[in-house]
């Protein structure tokens, strides 16, 4: 079986697709994308390709090696999300031509459902207390949350007190069985993070992620030890060799993302690295079908697998959602808020690709929002 094309397809609301074609008929799926930067995957996307056509597409291993080092220069959101997304499509592939879910080829399944969590926004307590009874009644189990806006480098003593009042409203509402994780977002410096964190414990959050920015790594071990909370930070580490710090300083959860982070093989090699740290796998993923997908693959195999995110109905997701490139919404029909084990081959989902076509054709230039604080100076988003 030999690759014999590989398209890519920049789809609302802010996402990018790829689709590689063998010989053999046997087509995968795949979701390249770094957020508001999708057409640059693309162009790295199509550079990649130059060398995976024509190769066989069943030596996933070998063509990641290629693909993440054979350019010398390696690494970062773009070469590694490039990557992530044509590894994806090769594991789909490979799940086809066996004829058994990417799960199965990682080693088989260690549980029958993945626990999923909801997003809820609200910048007032009172909203916040009516989404978080809506994704109740959907059958949730958990919920996550920003912790704040645009945030002054040492907080006020009213935007803490605005942060720990949101986090309470939700608390009450979801009572003491069900689970509120708090996003930082890296918004906060290490100094807040510090005192928001300490006031936030007695709330008892899943965990709190992101507490400070990646590039202030070296600050989580004081963090780590300065609170009861479990720690979680990963979106923006792209391999086994950055999650290594974050996992020494000793956070508890390590997400990273399917479409970031080198793919189906590299996410399940850094979750075995996690289990090493007893850290637990809670993938990012407020993507599309594909990569939420491949993220629910690598949980059913992953025996130290938390949670995984998912993006139905989050803010980001205008003029189309999860569901909308799905010929079968069947295998993201969450039933009390867990996705059941999905046997189908390769990835488990099958695409719409008039849809994606069709998508294709308006395409995007979904761009991040740009934030200030009240003195004009960049802010945090
Ligand atoms: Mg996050």
């Amino acid at each position: 079986m030999k690759i014999t094309r590989i398209e890519t397809f920049l789809v609302p609301p802010r996402w990018l697709f790829c689709r590689i074609e063998t010989d053999d008929g046997v087509v995968g799926w795949g979701e390249p994308v770094v957020e508001g930067r999708a057409e640059v995957v693309r162009a790295a996307v199509d550079v990649l390709a130059e060398y995976l056509v024509g190769q066989d597409p069943l030596r996933i291993q070998d063509h990641w090696q290629v693909l993440t080092k054979g350019g010398f220069y390696r690494g970062g959101p773009v070469l590694s999300s490039a990557v992530a997304g044509l590894d994806q499509a090769l594991w789909d592939i490979a799940g086809k031509t066996y004829g058994a879910p990417v799960h199965a080829l990682l080693g088989g399944p260690v549980r029958e459902r993945v626990r999923v969590y909801a997003w809820v926004g609200g910048d007032e307590p009172a909203e916040l207390a009516e989404q978080i009874a809506a994704q109740v009644d959907a059958g949730f189990t958990a919920v996550k949350m920003n912790a704040a806006g645009a945030t002054a480098p040492i907080a006020t003593a009213a935007e803490t007190a605005a942060v720990v009042a949101r986090v309470a409203a939700a608390r009450d509402a979801l009572g003491p069985d069900r689970d509120v994780a708090v996003d930082f977002h890296g918004r906060f410096t290490a100094a807040s993070a510090r005192r928001v964190l300490a006031e936030l414990a007695p709330l008892h959050p899943l965990f709190v992620e992101e507490p400070v920015l990646p590039e202030h790594g070296h600050l989580l071990p004081g963090l780590v030890a300065a609170t009861p909370i479990p720690l979680a930070t990963g979106e923006r580490l792209y391999s086994r060799a950055e999650f290594l710090p974050a996992l020494t300083a000793g956070i508890a959860v390590a997400q990273p993302d399917l479409s970031h982070a080198g793919g189906i093989s590299e996410v399940h090699r850094i979750a075995s690295l996690a289990d090493t740290y007893g850290a637990q796998l809670a993938p990012h993923c407020p993507l599309g079908p594909i990569a939420l997908a491949a993220s629910l693959q690598v949980a059913f195999a992953t025996p130290n697998f938390l949670i995984q995110e998912q993006s139905r109905g989050i803010h980001y997701n205008k003029d189309a959602d999860l569901l909308s490139y799905l010929a079968d919404p069947a295998p993201f029909r969450f039933v009390d808020g867990h996705a059941p084990r999905n046997t189908a081959p390769g990835l488990g989902i099958t695409i719409d690709e008039v849809a994606v076509r069709a998508a294709d054709r308006t395409g995007h230039a979904w761009r991040n929002p740009v934030w200030r604080h009240s003195d004009d100076s960049f802010a945090e988003w």
